[in-house]
């Protein structure tokens, strides 16, 4: 490879011009041809020209996809069930070629995609989280999917074993794994021990390939050789696909700015940024400003728990963690609060809770400013979607994090209440939440406060929706009023 070329794969790049089909290695397409299935680890960036059209065409594909994906998570669909669904995603937007012969283009089309979006989303920390997330799903569903061949391929020195090899450990395999679901469904539990072929769930590979297992006891350690259940080496191969990947983002980030938004490629600086653009959760926002005065108001109303909460901690305590300041103060920004406006706010609540006008400018203006990118850096923070907020670290105060996680049943039922949700609404989803499905728990309790069906993705998407269902409603009382008010007038 070429010294351009060398440091466009060091990026990820790919380089649209104006034709030709860009070719993958020749282990990937020996697996696809085999049909046994097909998993890229995306070792090596793609060679080859592709026209604007296939860049743009491509990377759409792969982005329905992995959006899918991320709404599939967000909707709470269970692991088990994410095969199918990632199935289906990939039945709809990247199918699988019928002939022998498309072979080749249909696994170039799924490597130059990935490589397209992997330089997208190297931009920001979060854009990076998200992308290797969805990618990791897609590769597990991959891995699962594939003959023992294509596995074997993904990491070094994984092997099958045979009954006779079963039959050596029978007893130590089964009191290691007996008790472990190697089933598909998700509902019923189908454990190894019942299985009428159970060396088919095993695996051996190299001990040192496997420390975290190991560390773990998750295997059976025989003359240097490390026996896994077969979803636990998914785990592996997924694992080390994303520590890889993330390293590479950042590899792509750092070169990003020098190699596409510097340079004369107008094409791509352009084209880049608008590929990652049109996420619900990271740009769901109000288009309209929220002027202070209405703020309270609009918290009352339109806020949802997570939100909500927090704001009524600040209010108490009129102070607010690095964390919390982060999180609410990126809410403000994604619901319409402009920047001047957010420092008028939090200096008056600072200032209640004791600290001084010069102490609020001296610590905590600069803070502000940069989550609306207007100093330091100056990235454009995005405020947290719902898995954000979920994944927080566990927080007692209230000031961050989702209620539907962090809350104990007694105490979301009183805030759910208060709240005015009805009481079946909040069985449902103190029920949700004990499942773990915290976004479905939120979803219910926007359809029984608003009346109608909203996915939850974001706090912001939530305000939103919501906000938009009572100014609708107050336009539809006031024609109500002046159909009422024609009605007296005519008699
Ligand atoms: Fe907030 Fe999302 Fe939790 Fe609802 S599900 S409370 S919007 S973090």
């Amino acid at each position: 490879m070429q010294g351009a070329c060398k440091r466009r794969a060091a990026q990820g790049g790919v380089q649209p011009k104006r034709k030709c089909a860009p070719t993958l290695g020749v282990a990937a397409v020996a697996q696809a041809e085999q049909g046994g299935g097909f998993v890229n680890l995306y070792r090596e960036a793609p060679q080859g020209d592709i026209s604007l059209e296939q860049f743009e065409r491509f990377a759409a594909a792969r982005k329905r996809v992995l959006e899918g994906i991320d709404e599939a998570q967000a909707k709470g669909v269970r692991p088990s069930e994410m095969h199918a669904h990632v199935e289906k995603l990939l039945r709809q937007y990247m199918p699988e070629p019928r002939r022998l012969a498309d072979v080749e283009e249909a696994w170039a089309t799924d490597h130059v995609s990935h490589f397209i979006l992997r330089l997208a989303y190297s931009r920001t920390a979060e854009l990076r989280k998200w992308f290797v997330q969805q990618e990791e799903v897609l590769l597990r569903y991959r891995f699962n999917s594939a003959d023992e061949q294509v596995r074997r391929g993904c990491m070094d020195g994984l092997q099958s074993i045979d009954e006779a090899e079963f039959s050596m450990f029978a007893d130590e395999l089964l009191a290691v794994f007996g008790w472990r679901d190697v089933g598909q469904d998700a509902d019923k539990q189908q454990c190894f021990k019942d299985e009428a072929k159970p060396w088919t769930h095993i695996y051996k590979v190299p001990f040192e390939q496997v420390s975290d297992l190991v560390r773990h006891r998750k295997v059976l350690l025989r003359g240097g050789w490390a026996y896994m259940l077969s979803s636990d080496a998914a785990s592996v191969v997924a694992t080390s696909f994303r520590q890889r990947l993330s390293r590479a983002l950042l590899i792509c980030s750092d070169h990003y700015a020098e190699n596409v938004q510097n340079q004369e490629d107008e094409r791509l600086a352009g084209l880049l940024p608008t590929l990652t653009q049109r996420r619900v959760g990271l740009v769901y926002g109000c288009a309209e400003q929220l002027p202070l005065a209405e703020l309270p108001a609009a918290m009352e109303a339109s806020a949802p728990p997570c939100m909500r909460r927090s704001f009524a901690v600040l209010r108490a305590e009129h102070h607010m963690k690095h964390a919390g300041r982060l999180q609410l103060g990126l809410f403000f920004k994604g619901i319409g609060v402009s920047m001047e406006d957010a420092l008028v706010f939090w200096r008056a609540e600072f200032m209640q809770g004791g600290k001084t006008a010069e102490q609020f400018e001296k610590q905590y203006t600069y803070n502000f400013k940069h989550q609306y990118g207007q100093t330091g850096s100056r990235i454009n923070y995005s405020p947290y979607a719902c898995g954000a907020v979920i994944n927080a670290s566990p927080d007692t105060s209230g000031q961050t994090g989702c209620p539907f996680r962090n809350c104990k049943v007694e105490a979301l039922t009183g805030m759910l209440r208060q709240m005015k949700v009805g009481g079946d609404v909040v069985a449902k989803a103190v029920k949700m939440k004990q499942e773990q499905h915290y976004q479905l728990a939120c979803s219910a309790v926007f359809e029984g406060l608003h009346g109608k069906e909203l996915a939850v993705v974001a706090p912001h998407q939530y305000f939103a929706e919501s906000r938009k269902h009572h100014k609708a409603k107050v336009v539809e009382e006031q024609q109500g009023d002046e159909v009422l008010a024609d009605d007296f007038t005519q008699i």
